[in-house]
């Protein structure tokens, strides 16, 4: 079972961890909506190889995002810290290293 203290310090990270992946989609160009390119922009093969890569790495933020936020909702709702797929506490050890998992670390290697 997860001390207070501990589940406060996984709070701090993971709100930490929050503002990082919003400041980087900022630093993209996205926001809450999807992407926000200009699409008058010239179509060259090369603009749109880069758009392409834009897009990979939004996306991976916007999955670590989501993965963060629900993560906060858990910790909300006295959740935190089990797995989702068979219910196991979660150790702490993982937790500190990946706050925003949901899943115990057997469930996430047979995945
Ligand atoms: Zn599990």
């Amino acid at each position: 079972m997860l001390t207070s203290d501990a589940l406060q310090n996984l709070r701090t990270t993971l709100c930490d961890e929050r503002d990082h992946l919003r400041r980087q989609l900022a630093d993209l160009g996205v926001g809450g909506e999807g992407m926000a390119f200009d699409e008058n922009f010239a179509d060259s093969g090369q603009v749109a190889a880069e758009k392409g890569e834009h897009q990979v790495l939004a996306n991976n933020l916007q999955e670590a995002l989501a993965d963060v936020d629900r993560a906060l909702q858990k910790l909300d709702d006295g959740a935190y810290g089990r797995c989702e797929h068979c219910g196991v506490e979660i150790g702490e050890a993982r937790l500190e290293a990946m706050p925003a998992t949901r899943y115990c670390i057997d469930c996430a290697t047979r995945r």
